[in-house]
């Protein structure tokens, strides 16, 4: 039994462990799993960064080529105007000089010729126009012919606008750039192509009303920038590892379209350079890559180009995302990618590394917790098995003693049940069982003796008074019994009483030799009448009796006439024969409630009660004749001499008796066998 349940707890904490363990396990693919998706945002998002970081990164050096395209320009012309400025100032001086040095030495005219002839030996790019818009000197334009209306790509009058800004400038110079179209192209490429860009410094000749001016045509200019920028580019690598660079694409329009043309690029071999791009070019996935650039550039100016391709000498595929920007002051695309498979795939490889220290921990973990686990149930099972032991331990002895206890009150010879505070039987012993007849513990609850006791038993609970109680029950013999109940608490554990143990005492043999007792005490062992000690008590209680409740008492005290006579003739033995004989006859002829004395050897006294002295006398008479009549066995005739008296108001035991004396001695005295009254 204990060994089953030592097993069963054993079984119960194996299972406690191993559902532990699952439960652990699930934890922990969960815990695995939500790491593994953490993992995979985390990846995705360092992705996002990347691409993000890098989007900008391009987009940066992009526009960090054109800033520098710009600011080349820029400087372009600040230098142009000064170079402008320095050759019109020289022309202007050139012009000066020889008008101061050869005025009024020759015709106006003859000495304007000299002037603009030194002055186109002088720079054959210098122009002189008179106020009127009228051509002196061009090297293009003929002698004579009036520009006054040219107008430039905006369609503004060019003359007239140098002519205001002459008029407003206090040196009366001026410097001005514009485009200009050719004849027959005008309105068909951009007004702002670089091409048709002019740049232009003009000074006003007062003494004959010229403008003398000279003209750089940007595009020539500007061929320097951009060979510059592409060297630049050609050469330009950034980024980690130096993966980064720029490349040029040039939009060449023709009668049959659009067409690229590699303008730059630090990766391309320099007889690729001036070749041209196929719109139709696919990448290895077959997407028309160059043909998505275009539609961006044409569509949005700028924007990113995603595609794939092969890796040289090899079968990986890797992704390159480039931005494309439309400069279109040079109609370029200037570009600049960047390849995220490399980072992508360096990443893949953290991933997978990250997934398998995971994975290990994840595992580690599980292990050692285990083990942790295994080692604490075991510990657990040792103190739970000690401290079951030690509750068993004690669970045994709690019983021990109850059974001790069954057992003593089964032990007992008396009768005994045991009733709980709120009156259900617990326990009844043995002799219980046999003195109401009842097999085992079958107690029939209504049996009403067996409610007397409980009654009892739950008066005793509740008034703690009257320990010991008699009862008269009936037994299974149907004998009735004299019953001492003898009751007694018991209290729990915390002191409250818990119930009442009653023990049952059959005292029926001791209350009938009590009574045998009582009666040898109060009577005389040869007549069976009341002795004198009994006399002495009665008396005086009968007297009190009488005297409280004023009722009359009498006494009838009688002596044997000349008993020894008697003895002397028949015996003694005879004598007490006669003793018995007339005492019979005496109580026979009395009420019960009477009381019939021997008072000394052969006297006698008959106490009657509630009666008066007549009807005392009338007794007395009556039994003095049947005394006298009746033949005594051996013996024959005897008489007896009777005193009468009733109780005066004044009497004590021994007056009252007295005077029955008194009369029973005059009753003597007159020839006895007779009765007197006192
Ligand atoms: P009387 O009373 O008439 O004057 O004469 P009596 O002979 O009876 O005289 P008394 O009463 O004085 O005598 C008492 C006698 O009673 C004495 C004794 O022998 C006898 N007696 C007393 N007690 C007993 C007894 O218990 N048994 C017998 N057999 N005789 C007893
Ligand atoms: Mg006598
Ligand atoms: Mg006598």
């Amino acid at each position: 039994m204990e060994c089953n349940e030592t097993k069963l707890r054993n079984i119960f904490v194996i299972i406690l462990f191993v559902a532990n363990l699952i439960v652990l396990i699930s934890a922990s693919f969960i815990f695995y799993s939500t790491l593994n998706r953490l993992r995979f945002s985390i990846i995705e998002q360092y992705k996002n960064i990347y691409v993000k970081n890098n989007n900008n990164n391009i987009k940066n050096v992009v526009n960090g080529i054109i800033r520098e395209i710009e600011n080349e320009r820029g400087n372009l012309i600040r230098l142009s105007e000064h170079r402008l400025k320095e050759s019109v100032l020289k022309g202007y001086r050139l012009t000066s000089f020889l008008y101061s040095t050869l005025k009024g030495k020759m015709d106006e005219s003859e000495l304007k010729d000299i002037i603009l002839n030194a002055l186109k030996r002088e720079d054959k790019n210098y122009i002189v126009v008179n106020i009127d818009g009228i051509v002196q000197l061009h090297p293009s334009i003929k002698k004579g012919e009036s520009i006054k209306d040219f107008r430039d790509s905006m369609g503004d009058k060019i003359f007239q606008i140098i002519k205001k800004d002459i008029e407003n400038n206090k040196n009366k110079e001026t410097f001005i750039s514009y485009y200009l179209n050719y004849p027959g192209v005008y309105g068909i490429v951009p007004h702002t192509d670089e091409l048709f860009r002019r740049l232009l410094y003009v000074k006003y000749f007062k003494p004959y009303n010229w403008f003398i001016a000279n003209i750089l045509f940007y595009k020539d200019l500007d061929k320097e920038i951009k060979d510059k920028i592409i060297r630049e580019i050609n050469l330009y690598r950034y980024g980690p590892g130096n993966n980064g660079y720029v490349f040029v694409l040039k939009i060449k329009r023709d009668k049959k379209g659009l067409k690229l043309i590699r303008v730059a690029n630090p990766n391309l071999p320099l007889n690729k350079i001036g070749t041209s791009v196929s719109l139709d070019s696919k990448d290895v996935n077959g997407k028309l890559f160059v043909k998505e650039m275009v539609d961006k550039i044409f569509t949005y100016g700028e924007g990113y180009v995603t595609y794939s391709f092969r890796v040289l000498g090899s079968k990986k595929i890797a992704l390159k995302t480039t931005y494309i920007k439309y400069y279109p002051q040079w109609d370029w695309i200037i570009c600049s990618g960047y390849y995220p498979s490399v980072f992508f795939n360096e990443l893949q490889t953290k991933n997978k590394k990250l997934g398998i220290f995971i994975k290990d921990s994840v595992e580690r973990t599980i292990i050692e917790v285990s083990i942790m686990e295994g080692v604490l149930f075991f510990i657990v099972i040792f103190f739970v098995n000690k401290i079951m032991n030690r509750i068993e331990t004690y669970r045994k002895m709690i019983e021990e003693r109850e059974s001790f206890q069954r057992r003593l009150i089964e032990s007992m010879p008396n009768p005994v049940i045991v009733i709980d505070k709120d009156g259900n039987i617990i326990n009844i012993n043995d002799s219980f069982r046999r003195f109401f007849g009842i097999n085992q513990d079958d107690v029939d609850v209504s049996d009403p003796q067996i409610l007397l006791i409980k009654e009892n038993a739950m008066s005793y609970m509740i008034n703690q008074s009257g320990n010991i109680t008699h009862l008269d029950l009936i037994d299974v013999k149907g004998r009735l019994r004299n019953i001492e109940l003898y009751k007694s608490i018991f209290y729990d554990a915390y002191n409250n009483p818990a119930g009442i143990i009653c023990i049952l005492f059959d005292i029926t043999r001791q209350k009938i030799f009590e009574k045998e007792l009582i009666e040898m005490s109060i009577k005389d062992e040869l007549t069976g009448l009341y002795n004198r000690r009994y006399f002495d008590q009665i008396i005086a209680k009968e007297l009190v009796r009488a005297k409280r409740y004023k009722e009359p008492l009498s006494v009838i005290m009688y002596d044997i006439d000349y008993f020894k006579k008697v003895n002397d003739t028949y015996g003694h033995q005879a004598g007490d024969e006669v003793l018995k004989t007339l005492s019979d006859i005496v109580v026979r002829n009395v009420r019960s409630v009477d009381f019939v004395f021997r008072t000394g050897g052969e006297e006698f006294v008959i106490l009657l009660i509630k009666t008066k002295a007549e009807d005392a006398f009338k007794i007395a008479e009556k039994i003095r004749k049947i005394v006298e009549s009746y033949d005594f066995p051996k013996v024959g005739h005897i008489t007896i001499s009777l005193g009468v008296t009733q109780l005066k108001d004044d009497d004590t035991p021994l007056s009252f008796i007295a005077r029955a004396d008194s009369a029973l001695y005059k009753a003597k005295n007159s020839g006895r066998n007779n009765t007197k009254i006192a």
